[in-house]
């Protein structure tokens, strides 16, 4: 989603802009600056709100870890980004919003993009009656190889 993007040179704030404008997701200030966080290097980034938080603390926005997360799951709402469970404790947010899977790397409790040609999902169990599938999570877990 963030391919229009990522040939052009551009300052953070910009690129934020016109992220939020993708949705129609009106540019307060808060959101503009989470929105350049997320954003504003034109990559995609996997990060939780609390790391998210960190980061405006880091840079002097004032902001209450409430704030991150209602903010974090509006842009879900409105499909800029995507949640990803990894355990109880641990959620992620992904600004990429196609299907794809992920690498949790055990060792640093990172989450990255598992890169793949052609990903595609074949012989899923077949939904209960009276249900579908709305998603399906792919989770890989990596720790250290030691041999
Ligand atoms: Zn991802």
């Amino acid at each position: 989603m963030l391919s229009e993007f990522e040939n052009e040179v551009s300052n953070p704030n910009i690129l934020a802009k016109k992220w939020l404008s993708k949705a129609n997701v009106k540019p307060t200030k808060q959101r503009l600056k989470i929105a350049e966080y997320l954003v504003g290097n034109g990559k995609h980034k996997h990060i939780t709100a609390e790391q998210l938080y960190e980061m405006c603390r880091e840079g002097d926005v004032k902001v209450s870890l409430a704030t991150v997360y209602n903010t974090l799951h509006c842009f879900c709402t409105v499909g800029l980004l995507s949640e990803v469970i990894v355990d109880a404790n641990r959620k992620f947010f992904c600004t990429r919003v196609d299907d794809h899977p992920h690498f949790f790397w055990e060792s640093t409790g990172e989450l990255t993009d598992a890169k793949i040609d052609n990903f595609e999902i074949k012989n899923l169990p077949q939904a209960p009656k009276g249900s579908k599938i709305s998603k399906v999570d792919i989770i890989i877990r990596l720790s250290k190889d030691t041999e």
